[in-house]
């Protein structure tokens, strides 16, 4: 099938480990120009940027050390690609971040963190880029939300509020920009093997519990963004897929 991909410009949020890692091999892997953000760790982005090139023969990747809870961040990393590339076609907000602990024992400090990175971060980033696809009336978002942000996790009301948040976000924003040819579309996964889950201890029990007897991994993740903004997808608008294994159904 002709996904109508290659040359895409991609800004990922989030690249350098776990699904945003997998989202830069997909979109390499369809021979789009693929840019990525992280906050902190510059080695992991390097290895990331030399793996996929070696891989992807010929391939454009670039880190780019960003904090998505900073809007002028934002704006700075999104003016610099749109100078350089002209336009960003596709935007997948994918980082995200958990605080977990019960709710009555939970601080401030630690909601706040997981609302403003999960949420308003993607909004921030979002805003700056859709402002740049308004202009050139095309383009396609993508927001990673959770199977949590559908169904109640205990231990997860931050993370939960902000996931639900996503979904909600994406129905409004797919409204407000369906008419200038941009669709936005969210993704939400249920548990998939990355540091994410890593420490999560009763890993096997939860196994049992899906249907398909088994964590996700995150290439499966990657592989419907790369759907969504195909051009196989080009009537799929303010959508939220589900990618769980079966757990929620
Ligand atoms: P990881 O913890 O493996 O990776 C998180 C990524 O986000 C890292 O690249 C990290 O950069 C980056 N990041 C975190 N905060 C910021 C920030 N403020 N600004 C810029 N980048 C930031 O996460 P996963 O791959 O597991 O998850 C990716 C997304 O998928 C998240 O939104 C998560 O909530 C969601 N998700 C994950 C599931 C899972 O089971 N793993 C299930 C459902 C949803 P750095 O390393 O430099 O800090």
């Amino acid at each position: 099938m002709e996904l109508g991909l290659k040359g895409k410009v991609v800004l990922i949020s989030g690249g350098s480990r776990g699904i945003g890692e997998a989202l830069c091999e997909a979109f390499a892997g369809e021979n789009c120009r693929i840019y990525f953000l992280y906050k902190s760790n510059s080695d992991l982005a390097k290895q990331v940027e030399k793996r996929i090139k070696e891989t992807y023969d010929g391939v454009f990747i670039q880190g780019i050390k960003a904090d998505i809870t900073n809007s002028l961040e934002c704006e700075s990393v999104t003016q610099t690609i749109v100078d350089k590339e002209g336009s960003i076609d596709i935007l997948i907000n994918n980082a995200g971040i958990i605080q977990d602990g019960l709710f009555l024992m939970q601080s401030a400090e630690k909601w706040e963190s997981v609302i403003k990175t999960n949420l308003f971060g993607n909004a921030a980033l979002t805003s700056a880029v859709a402002l740049s696809m308004f202009s050139n009336r095309k383009g396609n978002i993508i927001n990673i939300s959770s199977t949590a942000g559908i169904i109640g996790v205990k231990g997860q009301t931050n993370y939960c509020a902000a996931k639900a948040g996503i979904i909600g976000f994406t129905k409004a924003l797919s409204k407000e920009l369906g008419m200038k040819n941009i669709r936005v579309n969210a993704i939400a996964p249920g548990y998939i093997e990355t540091d994410m889950t890593s420490n999560i201890k009763n890993l096997k029990d939860i196994s049992t519990n899906i249907p398909l007897r088994r964590l996700g991994l995150p290439h499966e993740v990657a592989k419907t963004a790369v759907f969504l903004s195909s051009d196989a997808a080009s009537y799929i608008n303010g959508a939220t897929i589900v990618v769980d294994g079966g757990l929620t159904a």
